[in-house]
């Protein structure tokens, strides 16, 4: 069983940022890191911006591995027996450590239909399988109008795809902006045009089961019951982050993060 001086689950920027900082100022102690995701940390932000652009992947690596940690990737952590300080991971693996860190970061809620159609746009991964959908697909719907939802309507709008966004608030990030600016925006993207349906919910469509390849939410409009037209290519849904839910190392809300 290794036994860490650092047992740090979670393998997201925190994690990183905690590596950096453990180092600064124990340039010795073992660092293990269990991670959910099959690769080492990685800035996120690119995911939704730059790759879009010209940056480069193997810009967003975050080297955390060459500090000398030992990364269990492709790992949950599944049970804390902090008497024994002791962590077992969902192959059966026990870590043992001393100082442990809980940076396991947040989830998008997810809706109650679409499965795995829908990509709950995170992670590198998600970012992958969306840009080999754009090579096929023409036209994308976007649930969510915050700065992830907006960002990467903005990216597919870029690069010549056609988007049809839906948020059931007034307008892109009213969460966060001031209405003059959320109404600048709005016609922004509806200039570049994006379709922008603000006050807006995706619904399964009653009782109607649509082929594999067609998303299976439909776009209905808030307060008026008109449920549009399926709408062909993938749905990406975007939560913005005031809507995350924290998840902690048994996976329920609210007890990490
Ligand atoms: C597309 C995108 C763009 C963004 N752009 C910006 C931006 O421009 N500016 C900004 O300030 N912020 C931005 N953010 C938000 C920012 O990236 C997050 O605040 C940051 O990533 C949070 O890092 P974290 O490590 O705390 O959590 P997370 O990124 O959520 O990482 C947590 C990690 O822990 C893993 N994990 C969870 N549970 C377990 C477990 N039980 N066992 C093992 N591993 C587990 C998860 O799989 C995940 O890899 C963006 C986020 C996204 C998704």
């Amino acid at each position: 069983m290794p036994n860490y001086t650092y047992l740090i689950i979670g393998g997201g920027m925190t994690a990183d940022a905690a590596v950096h900082g453990i180092r600064e100022i124990d340039r010795s102690g073992t660092i293990g890191l269990i991670g959910a995701e099959p690769h080492p940390p990685y800035n996120r932000p690119p995911l939704s911006k730059g790759l879009w652009k010209n940056q480069r992947l193997e810009s967003i690596w975050r080297k955390s591995d060459d500090l000398g940690v030992t990364l269990h990737l492709g790992r949950r952590a599944k049970h804390l027996d902090p008497r024994n300080k002791q962590v077992t991971d969902d192959q059966g693996s026990v870590h043992a450590f001393g100082k442990l860190l809980l940076a396991t970061g947040v989830t998008p809620r997810r809706l109650p239909f679409g499965a795995e159609q829908i990509i709950y746009f995170r992670t590198l991964d998600d970012y992958q399988r969306l840009r080999v959908l754009t090579e096929g697909g023409r036209r994308f719907a976007i649930i969510g109008g915050g700065f992830i939802g907006s960002e990467i309507a903005a990216a597919l709008t870029m690069n010549a795809r056609e988007v049809v966004m839906a948020f059931p608030d007034a307008g892109i990030c009213s969460r966060v902006f001031p209405s003059d600016a959320v109404k600048f925006l709005n016609d922004l993207y509806r200039r570049k045009g994006v379709e922008v349906l603000a006050g807006a919910s995706a619904e399964r469509h009653p009782g109607k089961r649509l082929p594999a390849q067609q998303p299976p939410g439909h776009l209905r409009r808030g307060g008026r019951g008109q449920l549009s037209q399926p709408r062909p290519g993938p749905v990406a849904a975007c939560r913005t982050r005031g809507q995350c839910q924290h998840h902690g190392p048994h996976g329920r809300p609210g007890d990490g993060g």
